[in-house]
């Protein structure tokens, strides 16, 4: 297995679309790393100049400390599996798992073992003698699954492999992929653009934008202290709200003056401002994270609501007081539109961020 570093890694197409800039991870051996981000930010680049398909503009590429930039995507020993499953027509599905054994001359009967025990852990062992015509998306992309960690390489590159199969095998792989990596211990870089799959599935997940990582943290971490607005918002269903805000000097407490309304915050200290007497910043809060009375209580906010969403079984609220708009998740329950609500702001679950820079501030 390999740890892998990217160092500073920089991709420029055509002189001039930048599609990595100046990237730097590091994944640990053994770990499985997701690469969460908007289409266009630059993750299957960077996928596949771990795999040497692509050569970067500038930066480095090491496996276990081994300098491999200018190492063949063969001599790197990787697997790679991508959204649309590639299977070999005119051969069996055992022929299709056993390819790059066969390819590499391994014995007939290590190859038998390998193939049949690898299409158990994908329950398609019924189905090896058959031919791959007229097999759905979901069975194929099992097949290529299999095929992949059949070889056992350094590293397995998985790049939205779910994305394409329907929902119920979807979830079915999830489950066989966590299985697999976590018995297997082997490393393993997942790209993918929902979050749901990188928030069960990896250890570390890389939330990309615009080519550049902007957060590298466990699960919990990116979704309970995202380190900008940009993780804060991409990361939920729905994501984060955000409220600009002047923070000021209560008498001994600080109060949140939004927009439209003001919030006494009864347990931030006005020590938290320092010197100054407020602070302009963006006050950040999960929809599940807001208190929603449907009775007046002092010192809570009045909104009103604007539209009721359900998903699965919770109701999303759009909320609005004058200019200030907020989306509440919370237990179902009936709602009428134009109903008021009462909001209060937990302060364990407000998070800061800089007006300027976007940026958390502690
Ligand atoms: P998606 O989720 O849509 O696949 P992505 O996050 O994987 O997106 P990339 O495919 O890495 O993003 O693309 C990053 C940027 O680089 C995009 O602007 C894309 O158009 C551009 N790009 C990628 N490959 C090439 C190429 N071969 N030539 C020119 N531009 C490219």
């Amino acid at each position: 297995m390999a740890s892998i570093l990217l160092q500073n890694i920089t991709k420029v197409f055509d002189n001039k679309v930048v599609a990595v800039k100046d990237l730097t991870l590091e994944i640990p051996d053994k770990g499985l790393v997701s690469l969460l981000g908007p289409s266009g930010c630059g993750k299957t680049t960077t996928m596949r100049i771990i795999s040497g398909l692509e050569e970067p503009t500038a930066g480095k590429v090491f496996f276990d400390g081994r300098d491999v930039t200018q190492v063949s995507p063969e001599e790197r020993n990787v697997a790679m599996v991508f959204q649309f499953p590639v299977v070999y027509p005119g051969m069996t599905v055992y022929e299709n798992i056993a390819f790059p054994l066969v390819a590499h001359k391994v014995p007939k009967k290590e190859i038998r073992r390998r193939v049949e025990e690898v299409a158990e852990v994908f329950e398609i062992s019924h189905l090896l003698k058959q031919d791959t015509y007229n097999l759905d998306a979901g069975i194929k992309q099992k097949i290529v699954l299999a095929r992949a960690f059949v070889r056992k390489p350094n590293v397995y590159l998985l790049d939205e492999p779910l994305t394409n199969v329907d929902p119920a095998t979807r979830l079915e792989l999830r489950t066989i992929l966590k299985r697999l990596q976590s018995n297997l211990g082997q490393t393993m870089v997942y790209v993918t653009h929902d979050q749901g799959e990188a928030l069960t599935l990896a250890d570390r997940i890389a939330v990309m934008n615009e080519g550049r990582v902007l957060q590298y943290d466990s699960p919990e971490e990116v979704y309970s202290n995202p380190r900008n607005t940009f993780v804060g918002y991409f990361i939920g269903n729905p994501g984060m709200n955000f409220l600009n805000c002047s923070l000021q000097a209560g008498e001994s407490v600080c109060i949140m003056q939004a927009r439209s309304f003001s919030y006494v915050l009864k347990n931030l200290s006005r020590d938290f401002l320092g010197d100054s007497e407020k602070r302009e910043l963006i006050i950040g809060i999960r929809p599940e994270n807001l208190e929603i009375l449907f009775e007046p209580r002092e010192g809570y906010v009045p909104f009103e609501v604007v539209l009721s969403e359900p998903i699965g079984n919770r109701l999303v609220l759009h909320l609005r007081s004058g200019e200030d708009t907020l989306k509440a998740k919370i237990p179902r329950t009936s709602v009428e539109i134009g109903q008021k609500v009462w909001v209060g702001f937990p302060l364990e679950f407000l998070k800061f961020f800089d007006a300027q820079t976007l940026e958390a501030v502690e």
